[in-house]
């Protein structure tokens, strides 16, 4: 039996960064995947869906453009099969990269799937390989609900496979997925209802965020239903209906898609053989160092019940291999205000506590600045659209805790925000900083 330094169980975006950063310190690795290279993020997750995100965003400001005198010949259509195969087509290349990237730098590819035949032990089919350590990044899939006709539906990994939208497109749930897609979906021609369990989509984040994106949703002609809950589907010859509890139906749709949330990949890892310790949610129950209960085990990323993010399994997976193969023995991800975005239409930027966060850790010491603006984007365009930003502080010195914006741009200046929350900025800091005019984030550093 071949022995190892590292044994990384599923190549996504975890298991590939931390095996190569291991390799990087000389280890003897060997990394285990049962499908494509790339996991979740590079197959049916960010890269797949920021393309369309493009492809939405483009499709708006088609009616935009003679707003700005750019008067575009002929009838304007949108060749989904094209967009489809670009995507696809860009994906592949990403599996080449990944392959090559651990081939040329001496990870050992083992396809297969990976199951612990013993503590230290695996087993992909037949073969048997131990290891010094052995990671688990076997990442999430979609849960569909067990409701009478959940297989008439589709899930986010069903919906990067089709080659065009659904013209009639029902999404059920209110997390980041669901509202990314149905934006998607009604920017590039279909007729959207987004469905979800609460008053209003994503549960986790500010209200600000969550009304002005609603509103922004129904503004472009999503049909938005709050307070669902799906009892059952079921399929008519004129198209797809939903049930719910009290008998009311609605439809007709083309397509169901299932957006209510992801489980993670451990049915098949063999954890009882090892006694791996499970949260309450099935996700493997891991320390700050990612160390599961299991000597020499440990897991990241989606797997665990930290933010299913691919720069946090990336960040997990590099500072794994740091230290236990780089000499770097405190190596660990700080976990506290994570930046994110939402690719919805339009895009949301948040880091840190929300407002409501806030109060229930720092009281009446909070205090919140907002703002509502149309960018000057839209000073000429008939199409209009609402940005908001609201700053979360705490304290006579007004420390930052929390930012929130919805509105154009908001995805791409999140991130600078971000790097001064991290470094404990105040809000003087923020009015100390000069502004840049014209741009929307510059409201972010003139709040009064
Ligand atoms: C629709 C969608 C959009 C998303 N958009 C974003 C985004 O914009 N930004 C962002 O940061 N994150 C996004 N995410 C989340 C991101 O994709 C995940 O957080 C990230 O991929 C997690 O990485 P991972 O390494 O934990 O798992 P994965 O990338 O899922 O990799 C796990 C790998 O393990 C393999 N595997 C599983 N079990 C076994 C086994 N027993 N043996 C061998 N191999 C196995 C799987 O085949 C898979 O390739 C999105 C996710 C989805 C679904």
């Amino acid at each position: 039996m071949e022995t190892l330094d590292y044994l990384v169980i599923g190549g996504g975006s975890g298991g590939v960064a931390s095996a190569r950063r291991a390799r990087r310190y000389g280890a003897k690795v060997a990394l285990v995947e049962r499908a494509e290279l790339g996991g979740t993020c590079v197959n049916r997750g960010c890269v797949p869906k920021k393309i369309q995100w493009n492809a939405g965003d483009l499709a708006e400001r088609l009616t935009d453009l003679a707003d700005y005198g750019i008067l575009v010949g002929g009838e304007v259509t949108l060749d989904h099969a094209r967009l489809h195969t670009g995507n696809r087509a860009h994906v592949r290349k990403l599996n080449q990269i990944y392959a090559g990237h651990l081939a040329s730098e001496g990870v050992d590819v083992i396809p297969g799937t990976a199951r612990f035949a013993a503590p230290g032990v695996v087993a992909i089919g037949d073969k048997q390989l131990t290891a010094q350590h052995i990671l688990i990044a076997t990442g999430s899939r979609p849960v569909v609900p067990a409701v009478p006709g959940a297989e008439l539906g589709i899930t986010s990994d069903d919906w990067f496979e089709l080659d065009a939208v659904p013209k009639r497109l029902l999404v059920l749930g209110g997390g980041y997925i669901a509202v990314e897609l149905a934006g998607i979906a009604r920017a590039l021609g279909g007729v959207v209802t987004l469905a979800c369990r609460g008053p209003l989509p994503l549960s986790r984040f500010d209200d600000l965020v969550r009304r002005t994106l609603a509103d922004e949703l129904i503004q472009r002609g999503v049909a938005f239903v709050p307070n669902w809950l799906t009892a059952s589907l079921e399929r008519t010859p004129d198209g797809l209906v939903a049930r719910g509890p009290d008998g009311t139906t609605f439809g007709l749709f083309d397509a169901v898609l299932w957006a209510t949330g992801r489980r993670p990949n451990i049915d098949e890892l063999g954890l009882e053989t090892i006694g791996a310790q499970l949260n309450l949610d099935g996700t493997i129950a891991v320390d700050p160092y990612q160390a599961t209960s299991v000597p020499n085990t440990y897991a990241i990323g989606d797997v665990t019940a930290r933010p299913q993010l691919t720069p946090v399994a990336i960040a997990a997976g590099r500072r794994l291999a740091d230290r236990l193969f780089g000499g770097q023995p405190e190596a660990c991800v700080d976990y506290d205000a994570i930046p994110t975005v939402i690719f919805s239409h339009p895009p949301i930027g948040v880091v840190g506590l929300t407002e409501e966060q806030a109060r229930a850790q720092y009281g009446d010491a909070v205090r919140v600045y907002v703002t509502r603006f149309t960018n000057l984007y839209h000073a000429v365009t008939a199409r209009k659209s609402v940005t908001a930003m609201k700053l979360v502080v705490a304290g006579e010195e007004e420390r930052i805790l929390g930012i929130h914006t919805v509105g154009q741009g908001a995805d791409e200046l999140i991130q600078g925000f971000a790097v001064a929350v991290k470094m404990g900025a105040l809000k003087a800091d923020l009015d100390r900083t000069m502004a840049i005019h014209p741009t929307a984030a510059e409201e972010l550093v003139t709040l009064h």
